[in-house]
């Protein structure tokens, strides 16, 4: 037979914002259970150095900073759990989420920190090469190509975005784009073509990462041109994928309030679903930002809305 865990606080994420929220709701004596699920440690364990998150004067490893957040909730008291939750039912209290294991978790209330994954071409290199010179996050890594050149890949707001703010570091910025014309707006479209250090190649693909392996790091791109089939390479020392990210919300279709493109809706300055004790937090409801310590924050902010929610609900 199943067996059911019950709980004061589900977290379903360990990420920044599952862990934060574990480290929250922990110190708040609510003896949370918190579900790592497929990425246990969130997308900062598939990166390299982390030079932004405060509070550390030199750059540190994605991945150990993950297992630090990780050992702060455990310390607390947070009970971490391997497992990957399936399906969800908030339409009654106490909530129930079913997981991979067949265990049945019941919740006073639940904080959804499922975050989100960039995007990528589908490359055979190019997870290899994530943190040697392959990065989704311009704001993340930018500062690493001082004086270097690099190729943003996409033709939206967020490519347009990254390139320019990619002239901040980089020499050179060569956008790659599919289509002969950008969807980006034309306000930022404007800005792009007058930076005297941006490039922009029209009706090509991405073929394949060039690289090199000792230093392992990107050496250049080789193009497809769509329209004629010619084929080109180009140097570089770092591609910027920016074809948009996915947020992991398909579980809670029909059952959460979601935009469009999946991110889930809050209630403005809190991290209220449209149901009463179901939280969200970090990249799952944040389409802009995208950062380990807005993450983190977010993560805080649905613990005290939770710890919240029970004490008025005792
Ligand atoms: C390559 C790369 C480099 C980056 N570098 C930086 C950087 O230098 N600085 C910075 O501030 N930010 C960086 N970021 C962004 C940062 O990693 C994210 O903003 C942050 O991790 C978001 O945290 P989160 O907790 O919201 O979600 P995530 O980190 O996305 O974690 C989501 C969690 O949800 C879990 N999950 C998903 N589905 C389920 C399910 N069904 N059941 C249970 N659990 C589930 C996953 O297992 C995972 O643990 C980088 C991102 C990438 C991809």
């Amino acid at each position: 037979m199943a067996q059911t865990k019950h709980t004061q606080i589900l977290i379903i994420g360990s990420g920044p914002a599952g862990y934060s929220a574990g480290i929250y709701a922990a110190r708040a004596m609510r003896n949370p259970v918190l579900v790592e699920g497929p990425q246990p440690g969130g997308q900062l364990t598939i990166t390299t150095e982390v030079e932004n998150y405060p509070g550390f004067e030199h750059e540190i490893q994605g991945p150990w900073l993950m297992e630090q957040m990780k050992a702060q909730a455990a310390r607390m008291g947070t009970e971490i759990i391997a497992d990957w939750i399936m399906s969800v039912d908030f339409s009654k209290r106490p909530f129930t989420a079913i997981g991979d294991s067949g265990m049945i978790y019941s919740a006073d209330s639940v904080i959804i920190a499922t975050g989100a994954q960039a995007k990528w071409l589908g490359l055979p290199e190019e997870m290899g090469l994530s943190g040697f010179g392959v990065s989704a996050c311009a704001t993340c890594d930018g500062f690493f190509y001082r004086g270097k050149e690099v190729v943003v890949v996409g033709g939206g707001n967020t490519a347009v975005e990254e390139a320019i703010f990619l002239t901040n570091f980089a020499t050179k910025v060569t956008l790659i784009h599919r289509r002969d014309e950008l969807r980006a707006e034309k306000v930022m479209q404007q800005r792009l073509f007058n930076n005297p250090k941006i490039e922009v190649i029209w009706d090509n693909a991405v073929e394949e990462i060039l690289a090199e392996s000792e230093p392992r790091g990107v050496t250049g791109v080789r193009l497809k041109n769509l329209k004629t089939g010619d084929q080109s390479q180009i140097k570089c020392d770092g591609v910027f994928v920016a074809i948009g990210h996915k947020p992991s919300t398909e579980l809670f279709k029909g059952q959460i309030s979601m935009k469009e493109n999946g991110y889930l809706i809050v209630e403005a300055g809190t991290t209220k679903t449209n149901i009463e004790g179901v939280f969200a937090a970090g990249d799952v409801t944040d389409e802009h930002y995208r950062q380990a310590v807005t993450a983190a924050g977010l993560g805080c902010m649905a613990a005290l809305d939770a710890e919240k929610f029970l004490a008025e609900h005792e």
